[in-house]
């Protein structure tokens, strides 16, 4: 019998200044979320983001720190590289010990399915989302909302 052995998710910056490892049992689902602050902060169409065990994850080379208060009142904090700014990962104040990874910083990122979408009243009205990938109109009300998407995904 051989132990399972955990998965490494590795990614870093644009200029490579920043690198990052986490290791995993399973690779943390990916979800999009199309509210206007990710249009916003990720200059794009929506934010792509990997929930992690912040101990988890390491993170080697200068980063810089951002704040910004989101709209459920959470103080978030941006780290990204002092470089060239790519952003890395927010944590925020209501929800400690978790790093949201923005999953377009991983190596391999081209392997990357949304599992679920969140926010779809406010998408960019192109963006068409498969009709067996679960998609919450708003944010997800409460932790047990989250958690049922995230369960979802694990069956
Ligand atoms: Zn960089
Ligand atoms: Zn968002």
């Amino acid at each position: 019998m051989t132990e399972p052995t955990d998965e490494t998710l590795a990614g870093g910056c644009l200029c490579g200044a920043v690198r990052y490892a986490v290791s995993l049992r399973r690779r943390p689902p990916v979800y999009a979320c199309h509210c206007t602050d990710c249009q916003t902060r990720t200059g794009s169409a929506f934010g792509l983001q990997m929930a992690v065990p912040e101990a988890r994850l390491v993170v080697t080379g200068e980063t810089v720190e951002g704040t910004h208060v989101q709209p459920s009142g959470a103080m978030a904090r941006i780290v990204a590289c002092t470089r060239c700014l790519t952003r890395i990962y927010t944590t925020n104040d209501q929800r400690p010990g978790i790093a949201n990874l923005r999953a377009g910083t991983l190596d391999d990122s081209a392997s990357i399915v949304p599992a679920f979408h969140v926010w779809v009243s406010s998408r960019q009205p192109w963006i068409v989302i498969p009709d067996d990938v679960p998609a919450v109109d708003r944010q997800p009300a409460d932790a047990d909302e989250w958690a049922s998407l995230f369960a979802r995904i694990a069956r």
